[in-house]
């Protein structure tokens, strides 16, 4: 049987698996890696495919293997260009992955790898013209237009989470903007947001400096309960999402969006955000808002192994 290796990379956790041509995951590895640079993080990739090809061996027969990764990446080149958009080592990642397991090897951003397991394997189904929107540690989309994946004369189609909501948020951004909505609506955001608004406001919110990051959902949680300055938080990132969303579709014009990232795995926020966005922009959606329907899980390892299927059997997007 034909399958597709895939490597997922999160950040501090590494998933190495192979898929079967209808996105069944055969079998996967776990590696954690801790933050690392982007140079470090390269090496732990191909030592770990090492230690995957070498100790874990294949249920089926892979053909082609792709990765999903953080930052930018040169699509056509097979380059990571950056982990974190400051540090540019510009690392030939897929040359070197092949090297290890001997396949033809796909790297791309791992939103934009979510977004094709998507289309093959999730929304793709009803819909070839919908926005993928990843809210978790921080704030990407995945566009896909006329069944194309749109990416950009750099790839970069779908960084929306530096398009600016909040002309009055004056924290500055990585980017060199202010007011960017991923300041807020993101894992980071929020984390950042509760942080700085602790200072002024009482909370039952734990913001002591304990090494983690604030839990959104218990963010959520208080909310509902009625703590006021988590209940401040939630209504202006529901404020900032809804603009943001508005924007997209005016933009890209999808007929439905599609949502995916531990900020939304519950339904608090898509609840609230349901109740708010009420607009006739939203006219042309006719598949409306929902969450992925793929395992969040998994959905980052199918995506990277669904681009090597696509590019193997040359549908390439
Ligand atoms: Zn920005």
């Amino acid at each position: 049987m034909e399958t597709y290796l895939g490597f997922d990379f999160g950040g501090t956790k590494l998933l190495i698996g192979e898929m079967d041509g209808n996105g069944t995951i055969l079998k996967q590895k776990r590696y954690d890696t801790g933050i690392l640079s982007q140079k470090e993080a390269a090496k732990r990739l191909v030592s770990c495919a090492e230690d995957y090809v070498k100790r874990e061996g294949f249920a089926g027969s892979p053909v082609a293997a792709g990765v999903g990764i953080m930052g930018i990446v040169d699509v056509n080149s097979g380059v990571w260009r950056t982990l974190n958009h400051l540090e540019f080592s510009d690392i030939p990642l897929a040359g070197e992955l092949k090297e290890v397991t001997g396949l033809d090897t796909v790297i791309d951003n791992d939103v934009k790898s979510a977004t094709m397991a998507e289309l093959k394997f999730g929304a793709g189904k009803i819909s070839d013209n919908f926005i993928y929107v990843n809210i978790g540690t921080g704030l990407g989309a995945g566009i896909i237009s006329g069944g194309k994946l749109i990416r950009g004369a750099n790839n970069n189609a779908g960084e929306i989470g530096h398009i600016v909501v909040n002309r009055k948020n004056t924290v500055p951004c990585i980017c060199g903007r202010t007011g960017c909505v991923e300041g807020l609506v993101s894992g980071m955001g929020i984390d950042s947001t509760a942080r700085r608004m602790a200072k002024n406001m009482r909370t039952l919110l734990d913001t002591s400096d304990n090494g983690k990051r604030i839990d959104a959902r218990e963010v959520f949680r208080l909310a509902q309960c009625g703590d006021e300055m988590c209940r401040e938080i939630m209504k202006e990132l529901v404020a900032e999402l809804r603009e943001l969303l508005l924007n997209l579709v005016r933009t890209v014009d999808p007929d439905l969006i599609v949502f995916g990232g531990g900020i939304v795995s519950g339904d608090v926020l898509l609840d609230e955000l349901k109740e708010e966005i009420n607009c006739p922009t939203l006219s042309g959606l006719k598949h409306g808002m929902i969450k992925s329907v793929l395992d969040p899980t998994k959905i980052g390892l199918m995506g990277a192994a669904t681009h090597a299927m696509l590019k193997k059997e040359g549908t390439y997007i």
